[in-house]
C-alpha cells in the first residue's frame, strides 16, 4: 500500500484542518487490512530478530496525538509479537519535580534505545513544544526569566531539530507519528468510554478540560510538525479516524523503514566457523 503522501516533506508548511483525518488511501477492506497486519507483524518480528543480532541500529518510533486518537492500540496491536528484550515502551506523563529540576531532555535521553532495539514512546519531547505551550508551562521548566523570551519555540524547534539529528548520526533511526483524528470523532470515543464500563477507566475529566483547547493544540501540532520534520527524522500524519487503518498504516511504515536498514544476522569469518565446527565436535563426542 502505499504512504508517501502521509510523509511530511522537510520545510513545508502544514495546515492541519486540510488533511484527512478518515482517508484510507484508497483501501476499504477492513478483513483485508486485518490479514494484512498480520502479515506485517510477522514481517516485524523477523527485521527486529535481525536488528537485535546485528546490533548496528536502534529504531525509535515516536507516537503523538490529541487524546483518544488511538495511540495506546496501535502500540499494542502494531508491536505485538514482538521479542519484549529487543522492545523498549516508554510513557512520558507529566514531569516530576526531579525532572523538572534538567533540562527537557533530559528524561528523554535516559529512555532512549540502545543499539539493537526497537525504542516506542508514547508522548515524547514533543510534549515541551504541545502541551507546555497550549498551557503556558514554561515558567515551570526554565527559571531564568531571561531565557524565557518570545523565541523560545522556535528555539526548541532548533534544539529537537538538534537533538534528533545527533540522534540519526549515532545509529538511532527516528519515526515519528501523529495519529490525526477530528474532533467529532474524539467525541465518540469518549462518549463510548463513558457509556461502557470496561471502558470507563480510561476516561478522566482532564480529557474534557484538554477538549476544550482543541484548536490550541491543532495550531501547536501544526508548527512543531512543520518545523520538526527532516529526512533524517521524518513526521508521518497518520489518519486516525478508522482504527484498523491507523494500524495497518502505522505496520506497513514500521516494516518499510525497517527493510530499507537490511538488517541481517552478522556473518562468521572464517575463524568462527571453524571455531563453530570445533565446538560441535566436542559436544558430539561427550558422550557423558
Ligand atoms: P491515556 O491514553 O491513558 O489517557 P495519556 O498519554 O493521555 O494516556 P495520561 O496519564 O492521561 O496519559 O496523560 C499524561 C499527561 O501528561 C498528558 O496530559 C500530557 O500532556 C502530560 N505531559 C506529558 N509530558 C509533559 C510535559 N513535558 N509537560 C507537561 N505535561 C506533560
Ligand atoms: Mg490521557
Amino acid at each position: 500500500m502505499k504512504h508517501n503522501n502521509l510523509i511530511v516533506k522537510p520545510n513545508t508548511k502544514i495546515n492541519l484542518s486540510k488533511i484527512s483525518t478518515s482517508d484510507t488511501n484508497g483501501f476499504n477492506s477492513k478483513k483485508e487490512a486485518k490479514a494484512m497486519l498480520k502479515d506485517n507483524i510477522k514481517k516485524m518480528v523477523e527485521l527486529q530478530a535481525k536488528l537485535y543480532a546485528q546490533d548496528k541500529y536502534a529504531m525509535l518510533i515516536i507516537f503523538q496525538a490529541m487524546d483518544a486518537a488511538g495511540k495506546d492500540g496501535t502500540i499494542k496491536h502494531v508491536m505485538s509479537g514482538l521479542n519484549p528484550q529487543g522492545t523498549q515502551v516508554y510513557s512520558f506523563k507529566q514531569p516530576s519535580k526531579t525532572e523538572l529540576d534538567h533540562g527537557y531532555l533530559w528524561r528523554i535521553n535516559k529512555a532512549l534505545p540502545e543499539k539493537g532495539r526497537i525504542g516506542i514512546f508514547n508522548r515524547s519531547h514533543y510534549e515541551d513544544v504541545l502541551v507546555v505551550r497550549v498551557h503556558d508551562l514554561i515558567s515551570d521548566q526554565i527559571t531564568p526569566l531571561k531565557f524565557r523570551n518570545k523565541n523560545i519555540w522556535k528555539q526548541r524547534f532548533q534544539q529537537i531539530n538538534n537533538f534528533e539529528k545527533y540522534l540519526y548520526e549515532n545509529g538511532i533511526i527516528i519515526l515519528k507519528f501523529f495519529l490525526h483524528i477530528s474532533k467529532d470523532e474524539q467525541k465518540k470515543r469518549f462518549l463510548k468510554r463513558i457509556d461502557d464500563p470496561a471502558k470507563n477507566w480510561k476516561f478522566s475529566e482532564g480529557d474534557i478540560k484538554e477538549r476544550a483547547y482543541w484548536g490550541n493544540y491543532q495550531k501547536a501540532y501544526q508548527e512543531a510538525i512543520s518545523e520538526t520534520s527532516k529526512t533524517y527524522a521524518p513526521w508521518f500524519i497518520i489518519p486516525a479516524d478508522k482504527k484498523w487503518f491507523t494500524r495497518l498504516v502505522v505496520s506497513e511504515i514500521i516494516v518499510y523503514e525497517m527493510e530499507k536498514l537490511e538488517p541481517d544476522y552478522p556473518k562468521l569469518t572464517g575463524e568462527q566457523l571453524n571455531k563453530l565446527r570445533k565446538a560441535k565436535e566436542l559436544l558430539l563426542d561427550d558422550k557423558k
